[in-house]
């Protein structure tokens, strides 16, 4: 019990100090615990201890401790969807994180539709050229930004990256730095919410100006798989 409250006291010790250099308010920060392979069990110790929001990769993984956690937290997908569990996806999740083609988009707002519901979405953008990563490349990232929008069943509420690890604080940031500029370029009713940072690098994350930070191993610990 005691390890998943002091790990989370820490992180937020470090979020209030990040938010404090770069002159932000600790509440224009939220906190996704990254729950997968995590079993729910240790969930609920993080929903104890304060934690409202969880991030899940696989539909699947997600259903069974949704089914046992529910609205004791809000859920978010932030793995990539396979187009054939984009139902299921959108009747289970608060909010999508992985958006990142227009056949996915259309699949989620058929099944948001059908579901009687209009589901918040960020899009995922692959902005550093990775090309064994998901998310929609740069190029592109415009064009799926106005589909997305014309669809009445989704919200797009902004977008989420994952920077590749750089090996100094400058370097990071400026990766960082480039997610905010394409985040900028949204539409204003867009772009409530920029994504990005893990345990490894959410305080530069911070810096550069995330509303969300998905944090896993800095709350849960080393994950087995
Ligand atoms: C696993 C995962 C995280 C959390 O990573 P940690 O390094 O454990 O904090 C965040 N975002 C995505 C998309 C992930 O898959």
């Amino acid at each position: 019990m005691g390890e998943i409250r002091d790990n989370l006291l820490r992180v937020r010790e470090a979020i209030g100090r990040a938010c404090e250099r770069a002159g932000r308010r600790a509440d224009e920060v939220r906190l996704i615990a990254v729950s997968k392979t995590v079993p729910a069990e240790r969930i609920l110790e993080a929903v104890e201890a304060g934690c409202e929001d969880f991030g899940e990769n696989y539909v699947q993984e997600a259903e069974a401790k949704i089914a046992h956690i529910g609205q004791r937290g809000r859920w978010h997908l932030i793995g990539h969807l396979q187009r054939n569990k984009a139902a299921r996806a959108a009747a289970l999740f608060d909010m999508v994180q992985s958006v990142d083609s227009d056949r996915l988009a259309e699949r989620l707002n058929g099944a948001a539709g059908e579901a009687g519901l209009r589901l918040p979405v960020l899009i995922e953008v692959n902005a550093f050229g990775e090309e064994s990563k998901t998310g929609v490349p740069e190029p592109q990232l415009r064009a799926l930004v106005e589909r997305v929008r014309s669809l009445e069943h989704l919200k797009l509420e902004g977008l989420m990256g994952i920077p590749p690890p750089a090996d100094n604080e400058a370097d990071q940031r400026r990766r960082f730095r480039d997610l905010y500029t394409l985040w900028q370029s949204l539409p204003a009713e867009s772009r409530q919410e920029l994504s990005m940072g893990m345990s490894a690098d959410y305080p530069a994350a911070i810096a550069e100006g995330a509303t969300m930070i998905r944090i896993g191993t800095a709350i849960f610990g080393a994950r087995q798989r």
